[in-house]
């Protein structure tokens, strides 16, 4: 067991954004810091606020947050050519993002120097010490990422190493090796890792690129030759075929290298929530096949005596399941599930023993519901209040008596017109509102909550801050089904809820009633 501990870099939200096809919004963006801090990452790449304005916004929402390992990060590039930091409106926004620790990337590569800055080796040398020194000076802490480092360092090894050493001996914590292009070996990345350690005297990382399959081998090759930061994101999201999959190389390094990453064993166990969590926010399609996550990655063919499989999976896998979170497909583990329920209803202040009949009922329930389409690693306000009925704890803060929308458009260039009417009966009071949206679920959230605003004022600060539709494979034969995921908050806390039907607008109203439940539910509690 080695003493070092290597700090994690998560750019999810930043490089990760720049996948195909993924995007995320403010509230998204700040659930998932929650989770990798919650989780044990050390940094968190929160955008870039020079190049999207809309970074600030998260900014903004985190300053005031309390994180308990995780440190926030802005990225930008070194100042332009010719002009001093000051004057520089890219590094101004990085400024104002006031956050703890910049990440500043700057050019390794005379060609890019030459051909994409169109300016002198010396002036960019000058570029990276000056933003390096002027971020310092501001009391930060400065993570340099070496862009395009190595196909830099195989043109012009001594340029390479000029660019490290102005910003090592311009003060940056970290300097970071980055195959920009992901084309590299491990058995380049490892001896050209050393032979920069060699050079300088901080401290060294690690950015990799999946663009041949390797960024987790090559990221564990330069950890092997002394590196001790690795940057990469959750699922390998990220430009082109990806970045280094954090998913992959956690486990790796805890298991397989014994090198300490400031994540406890015990956190590993919610790696594969992690991971789905992230891919819900993202509406991404879960990887079954993806190494210690995937839902196939413990998956056996079965045909023989479940004893007799117990013993032979053992042999046939390289750790146990159980470890990152995951399960044996054979040998149904009910395990996580088991310690999840006992969690939520303890949340509730219910007491269970793990093999009361309560639970097994929910774990039957769960599988029912799964089953049907529903997910819970990112509706964890739904998962809340299905546990809460189940456990006969829940009485509802209303009934619903119906509810209509009617949708009305004249003419091929007509403005369309939604109209929601709700009626609840509310203790003992029935009340019926209309309200006109956008569109149906729109009007539907806001005649639902006209109708309980008189009963229940707090409703007022709810609002919908996010809403994604996924259409679910049919599995029956019959109508696709719809599945409705909503995001809520009420200024203070985020909350995720879930609603599965072959029709959306009813898809969508059991997420709405989860949400508003939730909201009064908790309410409740406080009093
Ligand atoms: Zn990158």
């Amino acid at each position: 067991m080695s003493t070092r501990t290597i700090t994690i870099y998560d750019t999810t939200l930043r490089d990760g954004a720049q996948g195909e096809g993924i995007s995320f919004s403010s509230a998204d963006k700040v659930r998932i810091a929650e989770r990798l801090d919650a989780f044990g990452v050390h940094y968190i790449e929160g955008g870039w606020p020079g190049s999207n304005p809309k970074d600030l916004d998260f900014f903004g929402a985190v300053a005031a947050r309390k994180f308990k390992h995780a440190k926030i990060s802005a990225f930008g590039s070194t100042r332009r050519a010719k002009i001093k930091c000051a004057h520089d409106p890219q590094v101004d926004a990085l400024v104002k993002a006031g956050t703890p620790v910049v990440t500043l990337v700057g050019k390794t590569w005379s060609l890019h120097v030459a051909e994409v800055l169109r300016t002198t080796p010396a002036e960019n040398l000058a570029m990276i010490a000056d933003t390096v020194r002027y971020f310092k000076q501001l009391g930060k802490e400065v993570i340099y990422d070496a862009e395009h480092f190595f196909d830099g360092y195989k043109d012009d090894p001594r340029y390479a190493l000029a660019t490290l050493k102005a910003a090592q001996d311009a003060g940056a914590d970290v300097v970071v090796l980055c195959d920009t292009n992901g084309g590299y070996l491990p058995a380049e990345v490892g001896p050209i890792t050393a032979a920069v350690r060699k050079a300088l005297k901080c401290s060294v990382g690690i950015h990799t690129h999946n663009d041949s399959g390797l960024a987790v081998a090559n990221a564990l090759a330069a950890v092997e030759q002394g590196a001790s930061q690795v940057q990469g994101t959750i699922n390998g999201y990220g430009e082109r075929t990806g970045n280094c999959n954090l998913m992959s190389v956690i486990p790796c390094l805890v298991l397989k290298m014994g090198v300490a990453c400031g994540i406890p064993k015990e956190n590993l166990r919610h790696l594969r929530e992690l991971s789905l969590f992230v891919d819900d926010l993202a509406n991404v399609r879960h990887d079954i096949k993806q190494p210690f996550v995937g839902a196939s990655a413990f998956a056996h063919k079965g045909g023989i005596h479940v004893n007799a499989v117990e013993k032979v999976a053992r042999s046939y896998e390289h750790i146990a399941p159980e470890v990152v979170g995951n399960r044996r497909r054979v040998l149904v583990s009910e395990l996580s599930g088991r310690s999840n329920v006992l969690m939520k209803a303890h949340e509730l202040g219910v007491v269970l023993d793990k093999d009361a009949p309560e639970v097994r009922d929910i774990l039957h329930q769960l599988k029912q519901l799964e089953h049907a389409g529903y997910e819970f690693e990112a509706a964890d306000a739904s998962f809340h209040i299905l546990v809460k009925k189940l456990l006969k704890r829940h009485k509802p803060f209303f009934n619903l008596l119906g509810y209509r929308v009617i949708m009305d458009k004249y003419g091929d260039n007509g403005r369309s017109i939604v109209e929601a009417s709700v009626k609840l009966s509310v203790r003992g009071e029935v009340v019926h509102t209309a309200a006109e949206g956008d569109g149906p679920v729109n009007a539907l959230d806001s005649a639902f909550r006209q109708a309980l605003l008189k009963f229940y004022p707090s409703i007022a600060a709810v609002r919908l801050v996010d809403y994604k539709v996924r259409i679910l494979d049919s599995q029956t034969g019959t109508a696709a089904k719809t599945r409705v995921m909503i995001e809520s908050t009420d200024g203070n806390e985020i909350w995720g809820t879930i609603g599965v039907s072959d029709n959306i607008i009813e898809a969508s109203w059991e997420a709405l009633v989860d949400s508003v439940e939730y909201k009064l539910f908790k309410d409740e509690q406080k009093r």
